[in-house]
């Protein structure tokens, strides 16, 4: 693999790749990993991270070890979930040194006084937004999510669940519609977990990477996560492990392999999402309305009242929902009052880590798009 390897671990990479293919290791992490390799050190996918310490799957198996060389005081560089770590081979405590530089995450503006963003998830391809069929769309809390998904850099997927609750082939496909109004280059999927309809087609989408469920409490993420894995994942989860002390305590992974290929990341931040930072992933959700307004004859043109705006002509030629409208500006409005609350440095970070992501994902949502019609 690397022929200049001076500690002629060649056979190692090689074998260590293979182990951790699985979790979604690829030669582009392997080339930023090639620095640390040359240090000694190996990798591994963090499973989970708590007080102080965090299980990280390497090529020999899980091992614990100590995060405090990256547990910064910056909350958005702490070590989570998803990141893959270089860590020390041996010792005791075994160290972290480092994580490798991030492709997405998924961030939370909290809701302390100093708002802050913290770090949920780490390196998700995929976001599932999971959307009940059995319960009364609101799709505009479907648009919410998207826009948490954009804005982490994932692509997201939406999930319709309980399919086997709408058996009429004709109503369910309005309802497809419906979803499809609010998630443009989205893929808008039907799923039973209960009668397995659509789980392969889901499988397939999620295979090539990580994912994560998002959605409202009672959508269906646990059973669809239990069928995705095939099996139940309190049971995978729960690890009887023994404590420094001696105590038994029960660990759950917060990440998982699909049997069908792909990694599940499902942490308890990310279940208990509420508001967040989601400026470019608005604009995202609400594509063709921005596409719109840049037609408009005003640069600034608010679409209330002013001559020449494109977006109240697709109004009134009835091309643009009027729900549309107001849950774009809804989600603009409430994100205006996050950003507000925002150290402004984090969000510099934010952006300009994923400026370039948001265009490659802005271009591939483009040429879907292109592709559907
Ligand atoms: P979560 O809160 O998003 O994790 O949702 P759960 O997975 O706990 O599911 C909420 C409820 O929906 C439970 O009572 C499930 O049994 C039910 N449910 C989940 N998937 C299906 C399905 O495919 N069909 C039907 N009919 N019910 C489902
Ligand atoms: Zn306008």
């Amino acid at each position: 693999m690397n022929p200049q390897n001076h500690h002629g671990s060649t056979s190692t990479s090689t074998s260590a790749f293979s182990a951790l293919a699985a979790y979604g290791w690829d030669a582009d992490w392997a080339d930023a990993f090639a620095p640390y390799a040359a240090e000694g050190l190996l990798p591994g996918r963090v499973v989970r991270v708590d007080r102080g310490q965090c299980d990280i799957v390497t090529a020999d198996g899980t091992i614990r070890a100590d995060t405090a060389f990256v547990t910064p005081h910056d909350p958005m560089r702490v070590l989570c979930t998803g990141d893959w770590a270089a860590v020390e081979p041996a010792g005791n405590p075994r160290y972290v040194r480092a994580y490798l530089p991030r492709r997405t995450a998924f961030v939370r503006s909290t809701s302390s006084k100093r708002s802050e963003g913290q770090i949920l998830a780490a390196n998700v391809d995929h976001a599932v937004v999971a959307v009940s069929c059995g319960a009364d769309l609101d799709l505009g809390r479907i648009e919410r999510f998207l826009a948490l998904a954009w804005e982490s850099g994932a692509q997201p997927v939406v999930v319709l669940t309980k399919a086997d609750l709408v058996p009429d082939p004709v109503t369910r496909s309005y309802l497809v519609q419906d979803v499809e109004t609010a998630a443009p280059g989205v893929p808008v999927l039907t799923v039973s977990a209960e009668h397995g309809d659509g789980l392969d087609t889901l499988a397939a989408v999620l295979g090539g990477g990580t994912s994560v469920l998002l959605g409202q409490s009672g959508a269906g993420k646990s059973t669809l996560a239990n069928a995705l894995l095939g099996t139940d994942v309190m049971d995978v989860q729960a690890v009887r492990d023994v404590d420094g002390k001696g105590r038994h305590t029960t660990t759950t992974r917060n990440l998982l392999a699909l049997p069908g290929g792909g990694v599940l990341i499902d942490t308890p931040g990310l279940r208990g999402v509420g508001l967040w930072d989601a400026g470019s992933g608005v604009g995202q959700v609400f594509a063709e309305i921005e596409e719109l307004a840049e037609r408009c004859r005003f640069h600034d043109c608010a679409h209330e009242s002013e001559p020449g705006c494109a977006v109240r002509a697709a109004l009134e030629a009835g091309e643009l929902p009027e729900r549309r409208l107001e849950s774009y500006r809804k989600l603009q409005r409430e994100n205006q009052y996050i950003v507000a609350k925002t150290d402004a440095r984090l969000r510099a970070e934010i952006r300009k880590e994923w400026k370039r992501k948001g265009a490659a994902g802005k271009a591939a949502m483009e040429a879907k798009r292109g592709r559907l019609r």
